[in-house]
């Protein structure tokens, strides 16, 4: 293997990928990934400042703008992704705002899921409409209402899949065309499934959108996002990164470049398990219904059996009764985690209804099905009888 082991890369397998994409090995040798905790780079002489400045030589400046280890980070989940380019930020909301904002102006329409993460509907609902461009919330697997909603000047069309916390399933190839009858981009917040499960650009997709801090981490240490796509519109987001700041940390970079080489092992074994802990809820006769698209029963089964590779680690169910058997029920873990986060190595658990959705009104919960009886899990790595003995105790068991 030479130094520069990217010049070997080409045509390997995604397992491949994940651990030795992105890693150009110094002159030291180093055998894992290197931290380069550096805001400024030296120059050999004022010449070659000038140029860097200028742009007419390659070469790093300043961390906001590039640092090795963030672009190891690039490197390997566009490889991942199957994507030209990719460019990291500080955080997931971060990722989506400087999606638009280096792609989107006044007068311009933005299509957006109705489903997707609460503060993604509050970045666009609120700040993108107070700059000027008109946002169109839609119902997610209603393709007419997606149709019906896209214009001359609709320049992006916003989807996550599978939903949270319901877990419906999105047609990313048939919204793909929808976008691209208008020359529209299909954005896809790929957070939920990573690229070990789905890769929408191979769907028709033109951007994916990742929330780093979830299963990319995959142990809930750092915040982080990225934006992977072609290199045209990756460029343009890299030019507002640079210069308005919401840059990813080199330590952050790291931590994310290493949580990627185990990233399908992981994949599947919350997958794995979530369907396991959807079919035994199932049976539990204090639970009135289990959403999982793993289930054959969920509405976007077939689909997401077509377009992911397993069904992912998320899932919610009703217990019989309100928001008090809830409660009961989420209160009467041990081990489990009572918190929003998703995407880790421990199993979580939240009532969307008071916190991830709390923002909504009563007319819009029950729109969007997050009723009071409803509990939403995020099943981790522990094991799996013990993940069902900790839920077993409230469930009248
Ligand atoms: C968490 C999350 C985000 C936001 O990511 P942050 O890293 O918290 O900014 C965006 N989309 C989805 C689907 C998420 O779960």
């Amino acid at each position: 293997m030479t130094d520069n082991q990217d010049d070997n890369l080409a045509g390997l397998a995604l397992d491949t990928l994940a651990i030795r994409a992105g890693h150009h090995r110094t002159h030291e040798g180093e055998h894992s990934e290197p931290i380069f905790t550096t805001s400024s780079y030296v120059f050999e002489s004022a010449a070659q400042a000038a140029a860097r400045f200028g742009g007419s030589e390659p070469g790093n400046v300043y961390s906001r703008y590039t640092n090795p280890t963030v672009r190891l980070f690039e490197e390997r989940i566009a490889a991942l992704e199957g994507a030209e380019d990719g460019i990291a930020t500080a955080s997931g909301m971060a990722a989506i705002l400087s999606t638009c904002m280096a792609l989107l102006e006044a007068g311009d329409k933005v299509v957006c899921s109705r489903s997707v993460f609460g503060t993604t509907t509050v970045l666009f609902t609120k700040y993108m409409q107070k700059f000027g461009i008109e946002v169109v919330m839609v119902p997610l697997t209603n393709l007419d209402a997606w149709r019906d909603a896209v214009c001359e000047k609709t320049k992006l069309l916003f989807v996550e899949t599978p939903s949270n916390p319901l877990c419906d399933v999105a047609d990313i190839a048939a919204l793909a065309e929808i976008a691209h009858s208008k020359d529209a981009l299909l954005v896809v917040d790929n957070c939920f499934c990573s690229p070990a499960l789905q890769k929408p650009l191979a769907l028709g997709a033109d951007l994916v959108v990742h929330s780093a801090t979830k299963y990319l981490d995959g142990q809930g240490r750092c915040l982080g996002g990225a934006v992977v796509g072609p290199a045209e519109p990756i460029d343009l987001i890299r030019g507002f990164i640079r210069s308005c700041g919401p840059s990813m940390s080199p330590f952050n970079a790291w931590v994310f470049a290493k949580g990627l080489e185990t990233l399908r092992l992981r994949m599947e074994a919350h997958s794995k398990s979530a369907l396991e802990l959807a079919l035994w809820l199932q049976a539990n006769p204090a639970v009135e219904k289990v959403f999982y698209a793993g289930l054959p029963e969920h509405p976007g089964h077939a689909l997401a059996a077509k377009q992911q590779s397993a069904f992912g680690g998320v899932l919610s169910f009703r217990v019989k009764g309100g928001q008090a058997e809830a409660w009961k029920v989420i209160d009467s873990t041990k081990f489990l985690s009572i918190t929003a986060n998703l995407g880790d190595a421990k199993t979580t658990i939240c009532h969307p209804a008071t916190t991830t959705h709390g923002r909504l009104s009563d007319q819009e919960k029950v729109e969007a099905g997050i009723t009071q009886n409803l509990i939403r899990v995020a099943v981790g790595l522990e094991d799996i009888d013990d993940i069902k003995a900790d839920l077993a105790r409230g469930l009248g068991a």
